[in-house]
């Protein structure tokens, strides 16, 4: 698709980032009291807050798996969030993300320490620009962690994607609705799975290598705000030491 505006003024993106920067993070962890686990995470002109609750018994009782605890991911996307006022509910686009978050964070939970439980992690997008899925999954993984819940790692997501036939990470709102490609994915930093990996465009081998190793930096980066947002929360509360 060819893009109806300029995404790119002297090698610099419309808000002045070079191809392979981020938009400014801010992470806080354990923001909500009455969670067992929260984060608040602002991404670029994204804003996302997450609440976690469980283990605790899956109810309806057939729900429970014998073997195992169930993850269940709600993304929801704010009606104030976006520019023409979203109707408020589920629909196909909330069900999907919520279903690919559930799958990606049931990977790295100790999922068989709680069986016939549920952890209940709860997306709230308040504020949308773009990349909302990846903003969603990386302050779920630091909520999760605020609330105690065992994981192999902490999981991490960002996007990169092409736009004017150039690999570039974090696709902004124009980006995205002009852009020719969308590459999300989630990671396990420690160990490099693949928790996530979604498209949308079309990109040739080459072009998804490179826009895949971007996200895979992307990720590293992000990954070490979360380390450092938990750090801070939990440094704080134990007198600074
Ligand atoms: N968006 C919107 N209305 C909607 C859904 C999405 O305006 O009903 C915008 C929103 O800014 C979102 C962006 O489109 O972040 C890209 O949506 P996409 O489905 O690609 O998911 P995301 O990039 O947010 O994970």
């Amino acid at each position: 698709m060819k893009s109806e505006i300029k995404l790119f003024e002297n090698g610099k993106r419309l808000d002045g980032r070079m191809p392979d920067e981020l938009r400014n993070i801010k992470i806080k962890a354990g923001v909500l009291h009455r969670a067992e686990g929260s984060c608040y995470l602002e991404w670029g002109g994204n804003k996302v807050m997450v609440a976690v609750y469980g283990p605790r018994e899956a109810i309806p009782r057939h729900t429970q798996n014998p073997l195992r605890a169930i993850v269940t991911a709600r993304y929801n996307m704010a009606a104030f969030s976006v520019d023409d006022r979203k109707r408020p509910g589920p629909d196909r686009r909330s069900r999907e993300i919520s279903k690919v978050i559930s799958e990606a964070l049931e990977n790295v939970i100790l999922v068989e320490k709680f069986p016939r439980a549920t952890i209940d992690v709860n997306i709230e997008v308040l504020d949308a620009e773009a990349g909302t899925r990846c903003a969603g999954l990386t302050a779920a993984a630091v909520a999760l962690v605020d609330a105690g819940i065992p994981m192999k790692d902490i999981p991490v997501s960002c996007a990169a994607g092409k736009i004017e036939d150039q690999i570039v990470l974090d696709l902004g709102k124009d980006e995205d609705n002009y852009g020719s490609a969308d590459l999300p994915i989630a990671i396990s930093p420690r160990t490099g799975d693949v928790l996530l990996l979604q498209m949308d465009g079309h990109l040739t081998q080459e072009e998804f290598d490179k826009a895949f190793d971007l996200a895979l930096k992307g990720c590293h980066i992000i990954s070490d705000l979360q380390k450092k947002a938990i750090l801070e929360t939990y440094q704080s509360e134990s007198g600074g030491d």
